[in-house]
């Protein structure tokens, strides 16, 4: 931890503060408050950063006192939604922290099919609340992570291939730019800004709302399928062809994990290691059932949980296996091929999981993500078919380096059956430059230059950060 500074050090002027905090309507959280700790932990027990205070942001007049507060007084500034990132991004060493966790409104619009959904809600807050409509924004696959993270990078999961990435539903976003000024950005209105934040991340000005087009989601034929390890070639060898052959309403993710020993599973089957498909297949019960029957008469599954839920159920299966506070590290992959040499490497590597919370998903991002173009938007590996992510997890900080090794060892085995850069949500902050430039290849120069006109001295920098040009 590199904390040094006192608020009274950078800020030696105390009516400056003064006036700041007289104009928050929120709540501002300073080191000696009691709840300091608590306020400023994010997900990932690996990080453990000290700001100087958080802004809860109450509204968006808050947001731009804050951004106006921060920018004119230099100090290093973090943007935090739901403070799930891997790297730690939503928190910062010795600077503020505008916080946005406590702005949850939605508001749904039946008529024109489309949800307005504030920065801080969860994908918790999502769910629930459009699937009395019988619809959803298509997000990610655990419901504490922050819809507006996960949205500025892209956003993967469960139905990926029915409706594309987070990003291909979203509409417009309102936005609070570094010198403070209000902005809204769609495909007409500030257009070169709407296609940045499709993918960019928090480089471009503190999204305060979002405009999504809602899907139909209510019930889904879905759940985990997981067998022993011996089985894990024949599997994976089969789910390579058929996930990238499938119909758009098929979806399922390939795991290495250990099956948890909790009373849901059985308990024969506690702490081993197996391979796993997590489905979610927009379809009735009879025909999700037929479809991955394949996978059934391959091998049998030692667990089967697939059945027909409603769509929040899976969104929220794998919750409470992933409490906040465990310690992650994360490296990512985009695949295009899963060739045998990999298949070797990965059932090498699955053997030495090595803890029973560690784990490597690889997620679809192809069928309707396919549908648009490199360079419509930020986002730029259309061409890949699964965003791979090995992550080392466990809740003792003594095994830090055990899961690291492990995670950094499984990345470089698979490294040349990749392609070069990575979805940068699975990013920690440690990859450097050319990392973040090979995550955007083409698209990278063209976002340094929309970088230069909304952020030239680049304010928010606390991100896997584009350089202004
Ligand atoms: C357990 C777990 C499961 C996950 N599952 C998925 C998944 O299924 N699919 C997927 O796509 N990703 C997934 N992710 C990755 C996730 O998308 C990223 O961690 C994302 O950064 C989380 O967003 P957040 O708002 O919670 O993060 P924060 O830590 O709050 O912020 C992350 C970054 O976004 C910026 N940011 C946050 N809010 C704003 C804003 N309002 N305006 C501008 N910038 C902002 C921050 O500055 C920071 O750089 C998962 C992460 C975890 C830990």
């Amino acid at each position: 931890m590199t904390t040094t500074n006192s608020l009274t050090t950078v800020l030696p002027d105390t009516g400056i503060l003064d006036d700041f905090v007289s104009r928050i309507r929120g709540r501002i959280i300073h080191r000696h408050d009691a709840d300091f700790d608590e306020v400023r932990s994010v997900y990932n027990g690996m990080i453990d950063k000290k700001p100087l205070l958080i802004v809860q942001c109450s509204d968006v007049a808050d947001v731009v006192t804050a951004v106006n507060f921060a920018r004119e007084n230099q100090l290093l500034t973090a943007v935090r939604g739901g403070g799930h990132n891997a790297g730690g991004l939503g928190i910062v060493d010795d600077g503020l922290v505008i916080d946005l966790s406590t702005m949850k409104k939605i508001q749904v619009d039946e008529a024109n099919n489309t949800a307005l959904i504030e920065a801080g809600c969860l994908l918790g807050d999502v769910d629930p609340a459009l699937h009395p409509y019988g619809k959803t924004v298509p997000t990610g696959i655990l419901s504490t992570t922050g819809i507006a993270g996960l949205t500025l990078g892209g956003g993967v999961g469960h139905l990926t291939r029915k409706y594309g990435l987070t990003i291909d539903s979203l509409r417009e976003v309102n936005m609070v730019l570094a010198d403070g000024k209000q902005v809204t950005a769609n495909a007409t209105e500030n257009s070169d800004l709407f296609w940045a934040v499709r993918g960019g991340g928090g480089n471009f000005g503190i999204v305060t709302s979002f405009l999504f087009d809602m899907k139909d989601a209510k019930m889904v034929y879905g759940g985990p399928m997981m067998w022993e390890l011996e089985h894990a070639e024949k599997i994976l060898k089969y789910y390579r062809e058929f996930i990238v052959n499938a119909d758009n309403d098929i979806y399922g993710y390939f795991a290495f994990l250990t099956v948890p020993p909790v009373p849901l599973f059985p308990e024969e089957h506690h702490l081993k290691k197996m391979c796993a498909v997590q489905w979610c297949l927009t379809m009735d019960e009879e025909a999700g059932k037929k479809a991955v029957q394949p996978f059934r008469d391959l091998a049998e599954p030692s667990i089967d949980f697939t059945g027909y839920l409603p769509f929040p159920a899976l969104q929220t299966m794998f919750d409470p296996l992933y409490p906040k506070g465990m310690q992650w590290y994360w490296k990512a992959h985009y695949v295009k091929e899963i060739s045998d040499t990999a298949v070797d490497m990965h059932l090498r590597n699955a053997e030495k999981l090595p803890t029973p919370h560690s784990m490597m998903h690889m997620y679809p991002v192809d069928g309707a993500a396919h549908t648009v173009k490199s360079d419509d938007m930020a986002f730029s590996y259309r061409d890949a078919n699964w965003a791979q992510v090995i992550v080392g997890v466990d809740p003792d900080p003594a095994n830090k380096d055990k899961i690291t090794n492990w995670s950094k060892q499984y990345w470089e085995d698979l490294k040349d059956h990749s392609l070069s850069g990575a979805y940068i949500n699975f990013m920690m902050d440690d990859e450097g430059q050319k990392r973040i430039e090979d995550s955007y290849r083409g698209n990278y120069s063209r976002l340094a230059r929309i970088k230069e006109k909304y952020d030239p001295k680049n304010f928010f920098r606390v991100n896997q950060n584009i350089a202004p040009r």
